[in-house]
């Protein structure tokens, strides 16, 4: 997977890709990532990337030109299948279902937006989907790029140590993960259960299976769908 970053503060972003599992497998080349500063492409004699809305209203919106010459540039360097991104909190919802999807591509370019937002024309030129993290507004789409890089190259091969690591966690099965324990084995008068320390292998898979519909159940039952709302939806 090749990552390309478009954004105004590249700054914002390198502490992040270079630290930890991210960090780490980046290092390694298991997938590579290029920053773009969407300023140095604009031709604006003052260096701008910004202006006033149409029709008037706060804030400022980025002008095409600087962002749509980005992204062409970029395109042009691109070897295999490309999907350009662009995030808004007007996109569909990311989650672990789209993280999974976007594994397919070979390349995704990634529009961080900034003040307003941008210019509804470079959507419609540049732009083959609208991704949101999640229905709040953020200053800017860099967290967003963070979160996106880091929930699919975390899926690619060698990133983590075991494909189970992720196979088995919350939501990739549909269902939340059973609770986890490590040394010491009371701590403050909470003991770890005792299944899980008693080697019997068939028995701690049972356990945390149950544990895990009970917590689904629990947390998040909007994640499992009963009989009748599947029948609703014929
Ligand atoms: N005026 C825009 C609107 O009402 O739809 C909001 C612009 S927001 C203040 C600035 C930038 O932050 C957006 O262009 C986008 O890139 C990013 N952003 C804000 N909230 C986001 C979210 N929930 N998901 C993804 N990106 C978001």
């Amino acid at each position: 997977m090749h990552y390309e970053i478009l954004t105004l503060f590249p700054d914002m972003l390198d502490n992040y890709f270079n630290t930890s599992i991210i960090g780490r497998a980046r290092a390694k080349g298991l997938f590579t990532l290029n920053t773009n500063d969407i300023r140095s492409y604009t031709k604006d004699k003052h260096r701008r990337v910004d202006d006033s809305p149409y029709g008037g209203g706060f804030g400022l919106v980025m002008a095409c030109q600087p962002i749509v010459d980005c992204i062409r540039d970029v395109k042009k360097r691109l070897n295999g299948s490309v999907r350009t991104i662009y995030f808004s909190p007007q996109g569909s919802l990311f989650n672990q279902q789209k993280a999974k999807e976007l594994l397919q591509y070979d390349n995704l370019i990634l529009l961080c937006g900034h003040y307003e937002g941008i210019d509804e024309r470079v959507i419609e030129l540049e732009i083959d989907e609208e991704i949101s993290i999640g229905d709040y507004v953020l200053t800017g789409g860099e967290i967003a790029a963070e979160i996106v890089v880091d929930a699919t190259a975390r899926l690619l091969e060698g990133v983590l140590k075991d494909p189970e690591c992720y196979e088995k966690e919350s939501l990739s099965d549909g269902l939340l993960e059973y609770p986890q324990y490590t040394r010491p084995r009371v701590f403050e008068g909470l003991e770890v259960p005792e299944v899980l320390v008693n080697g019997n292998h068939a028995e701690i898979k049972k356990w945390q299976a149950e544990q895990s519909l009970l917590r689904t159940l629990k947390k998040r039952p909007d994640l499992i769908k009963t009989d009748n709302e599947e029948k609703k939806k014929c």
